[in-house]
């Protein structure tokens, strides 16, 4: 049971921000990160009211289509 501490920073390369629409009738998302390696634990966000939600872990960006149209 030995973990190693990650590195954030490897060569500089960031990657970009995902941005997913949803449904205007959307209340909760699940985000995992894609899966795979650079997967996370899923995690539910809810928009509580607002037009978008951002997951903490890969900052992913769920936006409302409504949100989109008028902007
Ligand atoms: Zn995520």
């Amino acid at each position: 049971m030995t973990q190693k501490p990650q590195k954030l920073s490897k060569t500089g390369t960031v990657k970009p921000t995902e941005v997913i629409n949803v449904a205007d009738d959307v209340d909760q998302v699940v985000c995992d990160g894609g899966g795979g390696p650079l997967g996370h634990p899923q995690v539910w966000y809810s928009f509580d009211g607002r037009d978008y939600a951002a997951c903490h872990y890969c900052g992913r960006k769920f936006i409302k289509n409504q949100a989109v149209k008028s902007g």
